[in-house]
């Protein structure tokens, strides 16, 4: 069994704000071993399952966060950015499953440091009309590869939008959003074990969940925080000027759609 492991940083034990995420935050080394060892206690729920082969793309910011030295060595690691897939970096047709550790709520949601792909300039992004965040999108790269996505972690308001949008999916609340920088949150040790044990639930049921993916064409509407992002992101060829704030890209290929939400994001920051 082949296992695929995202993992984004802001939906991690104890993490309420940029003193966490960002490296220049006072608290950033303690949330990265903290980061490490919860995609740690997912392999080992993943190894219990039976996986054979074990993938984790660290997907939060410069994507150099998870400790190599600390990671179980069973995992494959990638690190790094720009990648072409993003936070779905390596998935591909040959994984079993996949799965979303540390994950976080979309812009405009409660939920802890909620965003989507950049608060610095993403207001909100839809698909086919239907607001959609980061657990959604990346689902569906990796349906599209026929991938279902069985496992997510995060706060409350993560769990609640992946049950809502991914449907079956199994999920591990490892802290409760009071605002968007606090938290009440589970201790550190006890958030890997409900991880571990979430993991090896999911892919020992691994045949009741289906992979995501909406039916296309594919229409992305993507709303910035201000207008001269918008401004800058219509440049993009095949691009719509919606509104004063608004882009959209159509394609009937989700992944020829999900590159132009990309480059549209990159334009307009
Ligand atoms: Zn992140």
């Amino acid at each position: 069994m082949r296992v695929y492991i995202s993992v984004d940083i802001e939906g991690i034990a104890t993490i309420v704000n940029s003193e966490s995420t960002s490296a220049a935050g006072n608290n950033y080394e303690r949330a990265r071993r903290q980061m490490t060892a919860e995609a740690n206690a997912a392999v080992l729920g993943a190894l219990a399952a039976g996986a054979t082969e074990i993938l984790i793309n660290d997907s939060h910011g410069c994507q150099t966060n998870l400790l190599p030295h600390e990671l179980h060595p069973a995992a494959e690691l990638i690190q790094g950015t720009p990648k072409p897939l993003m936070m779905m970096e390596g998935i591909d047709p040959r994984f079993d499953a996949a799965m979303f550790v540390g994950y976080h709520a979309r812009m405009l949601q409660h939920g802890v440091l909620s965003h989507t792909i950049s608060s610095r300039s993403v207001s909100n992004v839809w698909l086919n009309g239907q607001p959609i965040g980061e657990t959604a999108i990346n689902a569906a790269v990796a349906g599209y590869y026929k991938v279902p996505v069985v496992f997510v972690s995060g706060d409350n308001e993560l769990c609640k939008e992946a049950e809502e949008t991914l449907g079956n999916v199994e999920t591990a609340c490892v802290k409760h959003a009071i605002t968007r920088v606090s938290a009440r949150s589970l201790h550190p040790a006890k958030a890997c074990e409900v991880i571990e044990n979430g993991v090896q639930k999911a892919l020992k049921n691994i045949n009741q969940y289906k992979p995501y993916l909406p039916t296309g064409p594919y229409t992305f509407n993507l709303q910035f925080i201000n207008a001269g992002m918008a401004d800058a992101a219509a440049m993009m060829p095949g691009a719509v000027r919606v509104d004063g704030s608004t882009v959209s890209f159509s394609h009937t290929d989700y992944m020829e759609a999900f590159r132009g939400l990309r480059c549209m994001i990159n334009l307009g920051a």
